[in-house]
C-alpha cells in the first residue's frame, strides 16, 4: 500500500492530436492539467508531481531520472489525426516503450493512445491497440484512472469516465502544472474543454467514441481559466469540443445564452488575455438553426481575438462519399454556413464593418488592417469509403465557388484518413488512401496554387498587421515565426533575427499557407536592404536610395517614386543622438 502523501509522480506528455483536442506545443492539452489535478485531489502533494514534455526529455537526458525514480509514471499521448508540427515532435512508439522500460515504479498510460498506435504518426496508416509494455492502460478517462489508482495504493482501477464535478475540481487544482511546461508563460496556449462527444457518427471519427455530447457548464470552464490566468497563461483556445455553437444546448441546437455566459465569464476573469480562439464549429448547426447560430457567432466575434477560425468538417463535397461515410453536411449546406460566418464575423477590428460602437468610431484610414475576427476553415478528408476521381473535382469546385463569390476562408486543411478500431473506417482501412496517393498529391498542389494563395491575399492583404509574432527558427537567411492561436499563419521575415522574441509584422507577400512580412512599423531610418526590397514595388536600386538618403523626418519625406505606398506600415524614427 502506498501512501499518497509520500508518492512521487512523473507525468510525461507525448502530445495529443484528436479531431477535437490539440496538445502539441505551443499548446498544452487538458490531459496533463486534469491528471495533475486528479493526483492532488487523491492526496499527492503538488511538489511531488513532476511534468516533462517528450521534447523536454529529448533535450535534457538527465530528466529521464525522473522517469526512472518516480513511484508512478504516467504517460499521456496519442494521435488520432495525422499532422506535421512545428512546435514539437510527438512521441514515437519506440520512445513510449522506452519510458515503460525505464520506469522502476508503476507505469500507467492514457489519453487517445488508448484508441490505437500506428507504425508512425501519419495519414493513410492503420493502427492497433497496444500496451507498449506499460503496467496499466487507462481505457476510460486517464485522469479518473490516475485518481483511482492512487486511492487504491497503486493496486488498480476500474475503467471509468470522470463526472462534471470531478473535471471542474481537477481542472482548477491541476492548473499549476503549466508552470513546468517549457513554453510557460509567454509562448503557451491552453486548450480548453467545453464538451466531449458528438451527436453525429461520421465513419472515420473517434469523437463519437465519447458518446453523445456532454457539456461542462460555464462556471466550470471559467473557473479553470481563472486559475490558469492567475498562473500567467494569457492565451486560450476553446478547442476541445465537436461544435462550439452547440455549447450548453440540447446537443444539437445552439444556446446563445450559454455562449454568452462562457465567453463573457472568460473575459471577466482574464481581462488581460491576449488570445481567445476556438476550433470546431459544425456547419450543419448553422444551416439548421440560422438565427440562433447568427446570434451565437456574433457573441463569439464580440469576445474573441482576431484571426479566429471556425473549422468546418465538410470532409467531402462528393454526395457519394457523404452518403457512404455518414457525413452530416452537404457542399451546398457548407457553402451557406461559410456565407453566414463571413457575414456575421468576417469584420476586422477598427475596420468599416466593425459592429462595436467604439470599434466603428476608430475606423479610419490610418488604423492598421487586422485579420478578420472569425472566419471558417474547411477540413477535407481523403481515402474515405466511396472516394473516386470525381471526388477530387467536386472538392475543388466547392473551393472555387467560395473564392469566386467573394467569401473568405481562413484556411483549407486537407488530410488523408487514419483508420481506428471502433470506427466504421476500420473495415476499409488505408486502402483507398493508398490507391489514390498520386491523385491526392496533384490535387493538393492545385488547392495550394488555385485557392490557398489568392485566398490568403484576400484574408491578409498587403499591409495587414500581425501583432506578437513569435520568432521560432531560421531558414535560408530568413526568420520564421507564428502568432499564438488557432492555425496561425507562418510568417517569414527577411534576415536572421533573435529567436524566442516577439515582433509585430506587416504582411508584404503571400505564399500558399505562409506570408512574408516586415517588422511593423518598418523604420525607414533603420530597415535593412533585405527588409526594404521585400516591400512590393521597392527594387534594390530604390532600397539603395532609401538607405543612402537617410535620415528621414517622416515617411512622406522619403521619395520612392513609382507606385510604392508605405504610409500604412512604415515610420521614420528619429535617430538616437550621441550627445
Ligand atoms: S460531426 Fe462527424 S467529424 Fe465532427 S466530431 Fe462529430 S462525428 Fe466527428
Amino acid at each position: 500500500m502506498s501512501d499518497p502523501e509520500t508518492l512521487s509522480v512523473t507525468i510525461v506528455d507525448g502530445y495529443v492530436d484528436e479531431p477535437a483536442h490539440f496538445g502539441v506545443p505551443p499548446y498544452i492539452s487538458t490531459y496533463p492539467r486534469y491528471t495533475a489535478g486528479a493526483l492532488v485531489d487523491a492526496g499527492v502533494p503538488r511538489e511531488e508531481i513532476t511534468y516533462h514534455t517528450i521534447d523536454g526529455l529529448r533535450d535534457e537526458p538527465d530528466r529521464w531520472r525522473d522517469v526512472d525514480e518516480a513511484d508512478l509514471l504516467i504517460y499521456l499521448g496519442g494521435m488520432t489525426v495525422p499532422g506535421k508540427y512545428v512546435g514539437g515532435t510527438p512521441a514515437e512508439p519506440d520512445e513510449v516503450r522506452k519510458l515503460a522500460w525505464t520506469a522502476s515504479g508503476t507505469s500507467l498510460m492514457g489519453g487517445p493512445v488508448k484508441f490505437g498506435v500506428g507504425e508512425e504518426n501519419a495519414g493513410a496508416t492503420e493502427t492497433e491497440r497496444q500496451d507498449l509494455d506499460f503496467d496499466f492502460v487507462a481505457k476510460g478517462d486517464v485522469e479518473a484512472a490516475v485518481h483511482d489508482v492512487v486511492e487504491s495504493g497503486l493496486e488498480g482501477f476500474d475503467n471509468r469516465m470522470r463526472d462534471v464535478d470531478e473535471v471542474s475540481r481537477w481542472a482548477r487544482e491541476g492548473a499549476f502544472i503549466v508552470e513546468q511546461h517549457p513554453n510557460h508563460p509567454e509562448y503557451l496556449i491552453a486548450e480548453l474543454e467545453t464538451s466531449r462527444g458528438c451527436a453525429y457518427r461520421c465513419s472515420f471519427c473517434t469523437e463519437p467514441l465519447y458518446g453523445n455530447p456532454t457539456f461542462r457548464p460555464p462556471p466550470s470552464v471559467v473557473g479553470e481559466v481563472d486559475a490558469l490566468s492567475d498562473l500567467g497563461v494569457k492565451h486560450f483556445r476553446i478547442g476541445r469540443q465537436a461544435d462550439i455553437l452547440a455549447y450548453g444546448g440540447d446537443g444539437e441546437a445552439p444556446n446563445p445564452d450559454a455562449l454568452r455566459s462562457l465567453y463573457g465569464g472568460i473575459r471577466e476573469v482574464a481581462p488581460d488575455l491576449e488570445t481567445l480562439h476556438l476550433d470546431n464549429m459544425n456547419p450543419i448547426t448553422i444551416v439548421e438553426w440560422p438565427e440562433k447560430s447568427r446570434e451565437g457567432i456574433r457573441i463569439i466575434a464580440e469576445h474573441n481575438t482576431p484571426g479566429d477560425t471556425a473549422a468546418f468538417g465538410l470532409e467531402s463535397a462528393d454526395p457519394l462519399v457523404q452518403e457512404e461515410n455518414n457525413l452530416n453536411v452537404t457542399a451546398e449546406e457548407c457553402f451557406e454556413a461559410v456565407r453566414i460566418v463571413n457575414e456575421e464575423a468576417g469584420w476586422r477590428p477598427g475596420g468599416p464593418r466593425d459592429p462595436r460602437p467604439d470599434g466603428h468610431a476608430s475606423a479610419d484610414e490610418d488604423a492598421p488592417t487586422r485579420l478578420p475576427k472569425l472566419l471558417p476553415g474547411i477540413n477535407l478528408l481523403h481515402g474515405l469509403k466511396g472516394e473516386r476521381e470525381e471526388t477530387y473535382e467536386r472538392n475543388l469546385e466547392f473551393l472555387r465557388r467560395v473564392y469566386d463569390e467573394g467569401y473568405m476562408l481562413r484556411r483549407v486543411n486537407i488530410r488523408q484518413v487514419m483508420s481506428f478500431d471502433g470506427t466504421e473506417m476500420s473495415e476499409t482501412g488505408a486502402e483507398i488512401a493508398n490507391d489514390h496517393k498520386k491523385l491526392f498529391k496533384r490535387y493538393k498542389r492545385q488547392v495550394r496554387e488555385e485557392i490557398d494563395n489568392p485566398m490568403l491575399a484576400r484574408v491578409a492583404p498587403t499591409g495587414t498587421v500581425l501583432p506578437d509574432v513569435h520568432l521560432e527558427y531560421h531558414q535560408d537567411g530568413k526568420t520564421f515565426g507564428r502568432q499564438l492561436g488557432t492555425y496561425p499563419l507562418l510568417v517569414g521575415i527577411p534576415g536572421e533575427r533573435e529567436l524566442g522574441k516577439t515582433t509585430d509584422v506587416a504582411v508584404v507577400d503571400h505564399g500558399y499557407r505562409s506570408v512574408t512580412g516586415v517588422p511593423y512599423p518598418l523604420d525607414l531610418n533603420a530597415a535593412s536592404m533585405d527588409e526594404l526590397t521585400t516591400v512590393p514595388g521597392i527594387g534594390s536600386s530604390t532600397a539603395g536610395d532609401i538607405v543612402v538618403n537617410r535620415p528621414y523626418e517622416s515617411v512622406a519625406d522619403a521619395e520612392f517614386g513609382g507606385e510604392v505606398d508605405l504610409e500604412g506600415f512604415a515610420t521614420a524614427r528619429p535617430l538616437e543622438r550621441a550627445d
